[in-house]
């Protein structure tokens, strides 16, 4: 095993040609993104997955990262542990029986217990369940006024909306323009609606992460000189449900989850 411990070993693993498949400018700008812990090695396709099982990462910054978002969760299931669940399926509109408090994640059953156990078919991880016990714990359970707001609108979304596009926007923008099924897969598979469109998109999908916390992903399809784009748009309400970066987290999550959809594909290429 070799273990990568700065930006420059992980570069030297690369081939050099800036190709720009992973979607960033330079194999360099790749190797500080995946040292960031914002990209993994597998998203270069150049490199093969013999190399990439021979590596360990031993960086600070990743430590840190992992150490951090463990640290929340462990301190949320506490406060978990301690809360009125029956209280709070009433107040963030869930559902309480036998001990657990149950609510849909996009369109599936998630449940947790009074010992901060979690309960679901969905596979879980870190980005979905901090922002599922904050929206637990917090979430006023106020309904979704209608009103679409970009992330910039948020509290201190501003200061973070350069890292959203980055880790949300522009790779979900790349999984629309190589994977026709996408749209679909959100209305199918994640119990999306298709809505009329919004802001002059050529189509407009709302999906529920957390039940009084819609998204809406809006697409514009390419046109002559003009690249598509995508945005993602959240309630007016939002911060009243969720704090803006477990919104972040949420969304980071559903654009990893569909760049696994188009994987699974095949329709790898671009990203
Ligand atoms: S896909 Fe790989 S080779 Fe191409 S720019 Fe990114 S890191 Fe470099």
């Amino acid at each position: 095993m070799t273990e990568l411990k700065t930006t420059m070993d992980i570069f030297k693993l690369l081939d050099k040609s800036n190709c720009q498949k992973c979607g960033e400018k330079t194999c360099l700008a790749f190797a500080a993104a995946v040292f960031q812990n914002r990209k993994n090695l597998s998203e270069c396709p150049r490199l093969n997955g013999e190399t990439i099982s021979k590596v360990t990462f031993q960086t600070e910054n990743r430590n840190v990262v992992d150490r951090n978002r463990e640290e929340i969760f462990n301190k949320l299931k506490k406060e978990i542990q301690e809360a009125d669940l029956e209280e709070r399926a009433r107040i963030t509109g869930a559902r309480y029986k036998n001990g657990k408090l149950t609510l849909k994640i996009l369109g599936k059953d998630f449940s947790v217990d009074d010992q901060g156990d979690i309960f679901t078919q969905i596979h879980v991880n870190l980005w979905v369940a901090i922002p599922f016990f904050q929206y637990i714990l917090r979430g006023r359970g106020v309904e979704p006024a209608g009103e679409w707001i970009s992330f910039r609108e948020l509290s201190e979304g501003m200061q973070r909306y350069n890292f959203f596009q980055k880790q949300c926007e522009e790779p979900l923008k790349r999984v629309a323009d190589v994977y026709p099924d996408l749209f679909d897969d959100m209305i199918h598979v994640l119990g999306g609606k298709a809505v009329k469109e919004q802001f002059r998109s050529d189509i407009s999908v709302v999906l529920h992460p957390l039940p009084k916390l819609p998204i809406m992903v809006c697409y514009w399809k390419p046109e002559q000189e003009l690249e598509s784009s995508i945005g993602i748009y959240f309630d007016r309400t939002a911060n009243r449900n969720l704090d803006t970066g477990s919104i972040f987290s949420l969304s980071s999550g559903l654009a990893q989850m569909f760049k696994k959809f188009a994987g699974r594909h095949g329709h790898t290429n671009g990203f």
